[in-house]
């Protein structure tokens, strides 16, 4: 099974992905995460990546696809993936439907994750007051201020992007 997981910062695709890897046995293929071990290895793309990760702004098409396509390829993937956070650009969904197109396979399905947008504002002001508290692991990009500017850039790149002459779609 090949899946998409769309939806706004912190509408909970890594938690749900989560529960698809348990229930199917297939991979989440996180681009947030893999983008973050970049960064935390102080890898080239990392270092490119982190300020623009911190601003909560998108890495560039070509970092991130090359990122993808790169993790496709793994032998895990055999039986499908879960692709989490990514396309997020219209230029991004055309390279998956062609990177997917020249291995010979198609995607099962794109689900998308619907929240109220005041509800995710408020999730993210609980958990970086719950982290500030507890002394826990905090996102550099999961406040308020940067979290904005991810919820501003997922309307206008990501979720316009469905509307364009190329949606992400399923049937290629
Ligand atoms: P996420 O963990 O999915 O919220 O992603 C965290 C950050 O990583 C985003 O705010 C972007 O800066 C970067 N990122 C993750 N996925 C992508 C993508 N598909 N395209 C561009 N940037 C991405």
């Amino acid at each position: 099974m090949r899946l998409v997981l769309l939806g706004p910062p912190g509408a909970g695709k890594g938690t749900q992905a989560k529960k698809i890897v348990a229930r199917l046995g297939i991979p989440q293929l996180s681009t947030g995460d893999m983008l973050r071990e970049a960064v935390a290895s102080r890898s080239t793309s990392g270092l490119r990546a982190k300020h623009i990760m911190d601003r909560g702004e998108l890495v560039p098409d070509e970092v991130v696809v090359s990122v993808v396509t790169n993790r496709i390829d793994h032998l895990d993937t055999a039986n499908g993936f879960i692709l989490d956070g990514f396309p997020r650009t219209v230029t991004q969904a055309e390279a998956l439907d062609q990177e997917l197109a020249t291995r010979g396979i198609k995607l099962d399905a794109v689900l998308e994750l619907e929240v109220d947008e005041d509800a995710l504002l408020d999730r993210i002001r609980g958990r970086a007051e719950e982290a500030t508290t507890s002394g826990g692991y905090i996102r550099s990009d999961d406040n308020p201020e940067v979290f904005k500017t991810r919820l501003d850039v997922y309307r206008a790149q990501t979720a316009l992007a469905k509307l364009s002459p190329h949606p992400m779609r399923s049937d290629t």
